[in-house]
């Protein structure tokens, strides 16, 4: 067996990542990976947008606090902001009403700038909108995030500080003895004190092989179209969310759209692939509320978003007392809260208050909450 560790983060994602660089400063940290490259599953697929707005009033304090680490990051991280603006704009007909007044009511006497507009507003901003589109929501503080560099990032911090990444090492084992985790994997057999579940689609599973209670994190499939559309679409749109959640796209280089539909179907911790039938749907949604014509779906992915039942990520040491901790849940908000994730989770990991942002209640996201 290799020499011992004091925490080993299983899975190097978005979550395991910023947390081994949050960590490794303090202890000999540990990195396992089961692929071959990290941020293979959901961290390499998503659609890499930060929204205040998005995940609900639960999420918004973790993705207000990343927000000055993600446009300015410390010098030793990154000397490029990892941001660039990009406004968000909430659209509805008629069957969206609802949830836009809903999302207009949840931020209410929040910090959280929402802007109003009417349909005259909506068809400058986006000459495309058919009829029936009256209102809309403009959340003008939103950015596209460069996903790849964030993570690169926070690998190079963590590697830098002393943390090992072992890659092609998914934990077939995981067996507790004498205050140690012995973690058995196709690269060799590790020990480490704390055992942290980053595992993502897979955080139930390991989990359960270690011998701790799962939560009920759910996996559930998320579809990516990149379509080539005529008129070609300006670069400078906003990120165009349908507030009844039938789809939403932005631009890509090159007068290209990302398009999803919206889809949210669950199933298994797998390497998933996307449904004609969501690319179908896509589609529909956006000649449902646009004048666009679709004339290539030039590529088409599908990734996981998991989540707690309450829809809440998971930070803290379960109760079984058997230092197994749990950074998992980060549904479709992984990206964009994951400075502030991080060092919420560093600083409960380790004992440090001091670590987390003022406003940010870790009560909320502890694991004892789905306590039976
Ligand atoms: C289509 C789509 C769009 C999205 N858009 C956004 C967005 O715009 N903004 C945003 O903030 N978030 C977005 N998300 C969500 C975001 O991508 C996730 O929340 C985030 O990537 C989760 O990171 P993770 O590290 O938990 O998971 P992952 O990146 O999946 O990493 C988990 C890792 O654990 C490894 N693993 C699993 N089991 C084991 C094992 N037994 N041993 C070793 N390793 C193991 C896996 O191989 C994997 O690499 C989107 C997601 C999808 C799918």
């Amino acid at each position: 067996m290799s020499t011992a560790f004091d925490v080993a983060i299983v899975g190097a994602g978005m979550a395991g990542a910023s947390l081994a660089a949050e960590v490794a400063p303090h202890a000999r940290v540990l990195l396992l990976e089961a692929e071959d490259h990290p941020g293979y599953h959901s961290t390499g697929r998503s659609a890499a947008f930060w929204s205040e707005t998005y995940g609900g009033p639960g999420i918004q304090p973790l993705t207000t606090a990343s927000r000055e680490f993600l446009a300015n990051p410390p010098e030793h991280v990154s000397d490029r902001s990892f941001l660039s603006h990009r406004g968000c704009l909430h659209i509805a007909d008629a069957s969206g009403e609802v949830a836009l007044d809903r999302l207009l009511a949840d931020f209410d006497g929040s910090d959280v700038v929402l802007e109003p507009r009417d349909r005259a507003e909506l068809e400058a901003a986006l000459p495309q909108v058919r009829p029936g589109w009256d209102r809309g929501v403009y959340e003008p503080s939103c950015a596209d995030i460069d996903v790849a560099g964030l993570h690169a990032a926070y690998l190079r911090v963590a590697r830098r500080a002393g943390a090992e990444l072992v890659t092609d090492a998914r934990v077939e084992r995981a067996e507790r003895a004498a205050g140690q985790w012995r973690l058995e994997t196709r690269a060799g057999t590790f020990a480490a004190a704390v055992l942290v579940d980053a595992a993502g689609a897979w955080a139930d599973e390991v989990a359960a092989l270690a011998g701790e209670r799962p939560l009920g994190i759910q996996p559930y499939r998320r579809t990516l179209l990149q379509v080539e559309v005529d008129p070609p679409a300006p670069g400078d749109l906003p990120l165009v969310v349908d507030a009844a959640e039938r789809f939403y796209f932005k631009p890509e280089a090159g007068g290209r759209l990302w398009l999803s539909p919206h889809d949210e179907t669950a199933c298994d911790p797998c390497d998933c692939a996307p449904e004609e039938l969501d690319v179908a749907r896509a589609i529909a949604g956006l000649e449902l509320a646009t004048d666009w014509r679709v004339v290539r779906v030039e590529r088409r992915w599908a990734g996981l978003r998991s989540f707690a039942p309450d829809r809440l990520p998971v930070y803290g040491f379960s109760d079984s007392g058997r230092g197994f901790f749990w950074c998992a849940g980060q549904g479709g908000f992984g990206i964009q809260t994951a400075p502030a994730a991080a060092r919420l989770a560093a600083g409960l990991l380790l004992g440090r208050a001091d670590m987390s942002a003022p406003d940010i209640e870790p009560s909320r996201y502890r694991p004892d909450r789905f306590a039976s």
